[in-house]
């Protein structure tokens, strides 16, 4: 009886072994290297390990990295990447002007390269883009930032409002202005809008990477040079949700968020959690919510795609020219979300744990 049941094991044991086996010979498509920007926002993490498990599934192996935002890491990271001789690159620039040289090295070794939600300009060696309207994205906090006016300030016009830009070595930065400008500046010229710093155009109000500091501290200028004379500003537009909460901190420093003073509506993006919590704690109006989870299965499958040899179909050739030629681009849809709707978008979604929000 001992026997059997060894001689069971040691077949079931073999038959295990062999199936591991055959998996991984199936299995073994190759290496991806995925580029992401930085750890210092929750989205970027997402994104990465997204892509990786679809990547994985798909029978890649991955090799996964987060430059923190420094430009040589990126580009340290990158360049190992070819060197260990990829399938594929997805790249989520921090900027993406200084990747040209190491992007002609890939394309020398035959390595497609994908620009993640990102565009990388400059450079004929970008094959695909994947992202979400950029101008859209724009376009919906604008509409939510008079949205919130009227529903908070109904008697208030013309209302204050300051502008805030993303980091101007982003090309998203430019169209996420763009498409909130294509709102806004007709309010402006009409005189419903009033700018008081009078600071307007991404080479005054663009926040260099990105940082929630540098909004903080240019918001504390913009506060103490134009709105000690008792007024109040109504609206902030900013374009990510670690910005809006550099600009709520400097707001709460100065009274906001009280009776005498309420809140201004202040936009976002991202859907992060802290920001999520802000939206019901009436701190933040709304944020864009662009779904990674999404972001990340369209790019797995288009980089299986390019890598088995096929050509992709469907995609948008006339939306993002990166300066050398236009990029065939996915285009994903973004969704505004504020009080009303953030349970049934980011909640019941999965996108946000009830928990994370506590
Ligand atoms: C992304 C945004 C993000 C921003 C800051 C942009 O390129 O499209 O989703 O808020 O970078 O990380």
């Amino acid at each position: 009886m001992k026997i059997i049941k060894t001689l069971a094991t040691v077949l079931a044991v073999g038959a295990m072994a062999l199936t591991s086996a055959t998996a991984v010979f199936a299995q073994d498509k190759g290496q991806i290297g995925i580029a992401m920007p930085t750890q210092s926002s929750l989205r970027w993490i997402s994104d990465g390990n997204e892509l990786k498990a679809a990547l994985e599934a798909k029978g890649y192996t991955v090799d996964l990295q987060f430059a923190e935002d420094d430009i040589p890491n990126q580009l340290a990271q990158i360049e190992n990447m070819v060197t260990k001789g990829v399938k594929a690159l997805v790249v989520a620039s921090i900027d993406g002007t200084t990747l040209s040289a190491v992007l002609q090295q890939a394309a020398d070794a035959g390595i497609k390269v994908v620009a993640y939600d990102r565009l990388i300009r400059e450079s004929g060696n970008v094959d695909y883009y994947t992202t979400f309207d950029n101008f859209q994205v724009g376009v919906l906090q604008a509409n939510s930032l008079v949205k919130g006016l009227n529903e908070r300030f109904p008697d208030g016009k013309p209302w204050n409002v300051e502008l805030f830009g993303g980091s101007p070595d982003d090309n998203n930065a430019f169209f996420f202005y763009d498409g909130a400008m294509s709102v806004l500046q007709p309010m402006i010229d009409a005189g419903d809008i009033v700018v008081k710093s009078g600071q307007q155009g991404m080479e005054t109000v663009g926040t260099l990477r990105w940082d929630g500091a540098v909004a903080q501290a240019r918001m504390d200028n913009i506060l103490s040079a134009n709105y000690s004379d008792g007024s109040t500003v109504q609206g902030v537009l900013a374009p990510y949700d670690g910005l809006s909460r550099g600009i709520i901190s400097s707001l709460r420093g100065v009274g906001y968020g009280s009776a005498d003073l309420p809140w201004p509506v202040i936009t976002g993006q991202d859907a992060e959690a802290p920001s999520v919590k802000a939206i019901i704690a009436g701190e933040q109006y709304s944020t864009v919510y662009k779904d990674t989870r999404e972001l990340a299965k369209v790019t797995a499958d288009l980089v299986d795609t390019v890598v088995s040899g096929a050509m992709p179909e469907g995609l948008d050739t006339t939306t993002y020219d990166n300066g050398v030629k236009v990029v065939p681009s996915i285009l994903l849809t973004p969704h505004d979300v504020d009080l009303a709707n953030y349970q049934a978008l980011v909640v019941d979604s999965g996108y946000i744990k009830p928990e994370d929000l506590q």
